[in-house]
């Protein structure tokens, strides 16, 4: 077995949940584990690191390489979460190599990755290429429910002006996606028994009639916002809960909301605008609340950070490694780029792996992009510094 493979078969065997806001604990869950595995692995190779806490049991790994005479700094980005294991089909902490394949979960999203990062990175501090950029390795928390990690990192003195971010791209370089803002409308009304519900006030009728008036805002704002490339911005409710007992008339529904964002939008005004179209369209709504967001994911687009003006020499030097020239390309779903690049970092997201292994219930890697994937980390640190 290879060096990148026997690294990510040994990042997949160490669970790194992510409770995904649910009031979870045990071993398999948060980032501790994989943490502790990333500092003994930057002892062992010798180089400074800092491991800062973020949140209790979530810290993020910042591991430094320092290129002789270097001017310039990129910051390489994976984060040590993964989704939860429920209804997989293989043994997720298990990684099992067939057919060219690495199973398990995170192989895909993002393990396999960080585990050619890491390499990339070794192999930097190793042979200290002459021309080389300098390269902060860092290794964030809760990049799949809310940005904590990424967030803190952004607003780190880090010294980057440029961050490779690794997601699974199959390699293409993505200058561009979509953000997120997810938050919960409430309903109050007035609690009574059922059988005299004229004596109450019911929230989740309350709610229905907001849901009428989200299910045409939806529509009209897939008209009015559109990214030529992204397409339009979206709004979704993913989930409602509300009431105490069927006997009971219900005093509080909410439901949670998915508004997609595209570049340029402001994420504050998003959730704004909803408000003052449902105040517009149903009167005085001192019964109808707006939570704060909990999450609030920035969109990446070139503009923002600037990143055209780094995407030639990132494509050769990925043309150089693969034998490929990679498209620059888009992407619908959001990653740790729009934290880092929302105060001007240039942004790009590159990685092995297909996103549409990410998340499955048996999550696979192809063992071929990964090792081409340690190339294209390394030529970029050496080229484009
Ligand atoms: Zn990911």
């Amino acid at each position: 077995m290879d060096a990148v493979t026997r690294l990510l078969a040994d990042l997949v065997a160490i669970p790194s949940v992510n409770p995904m806001g649910r009031l979870l604990s045990g071993p398999e869950f948060l980032e501790g584990g994989m943490s502790d595995y990333l500092c003994d692995w930057f002892d062992r190779l010798g180089v400074r690191y800092i491991r800062r806490t973020i949140a209790p049991g979530r810290d993020n790994i910042l591991a430094y390489y320092e290129a002789p005479n270097s001017h310039k700094t990129i910051l390489f980005d994976a984060h040590q979460d993964t989704v939860p294991v429920e209804g997989m089909t293989i043994d997720p902490f298990r990684p099992e190599v067939r057919e060219g394949r690495l199973y398990g979960r995170g192989a895909c999203d993002i393990k396999g990755g960080m585990a050619a990062m890491l390499i990339a990175f070794e192999r930097l501090v190793k042979e200290r290429p002459a021309g080389s950029a300098s390269v902060v390795m860092a290794c964030t928390v809760d990049e799949e429910f809310t940005h904590i990690g990424s967030s803190d990192l952004a607003n780190y003195e880090h010294g980057a002006s440029l961050a490779i971010v690794a997601e699974p791209t199959r390699l293409d370089l993505v200058d561009r996606h979509k953000g997120a803002v997810r938050w919960k409308i409430r309903t109050k009304g007035v609690a009574c028994h059922s059988s005299t519900p004229h004596l109450g006030k019911n929230a989740i009728y309350r709610m229905g009639e907001v849901l009428g008036h989200l299910s045409s805002y939806a529509q009209s704002l897939g008209k009015e916002r559109v990214d030529p490339v992204l397409g339009p911005a979206t709004l979704s409710v993913g989930r409602i809960e509300g009431g105490q007992s069927v006997n009971v008339v219900p005093d509080w529904c909410h439901v949670e909301i998915d508004r997609r964002v595209i570049p340029g939008e402001d994420l504050a005004e998003c959730q704004a605008r909803v408000y003052r179209y449902l105040n517009e369209k149903l009167g005085d709504i001192p019964d109808i609340e707006f939570l704060p967001p909990w999450v609030r994911m920035p969109a990446l687009s070139p503009e923002r950070g600037g990143s055209d003006t780094w995407r030639e020499g990132v494509v050769d030097a990925i043309a150089h490694a693969t034998g490929r020239t990679p498209s620059v390309i888009g992407v619908p779903y959001g990653t740790d780029a729009g934290p880092l690049s929302e105060r001007g970092l240039p942004c790009f997201v590159l990685g092995p792996g297909d996103i549409a292994q990410a998340h499955t219930k048996d999550e696979w890697i192809e063992l071929d992009q990964l090792r081409t994937a340690v190339e294209a980390y390394f030529e970029i640190a050496k080229l484009v510094g």
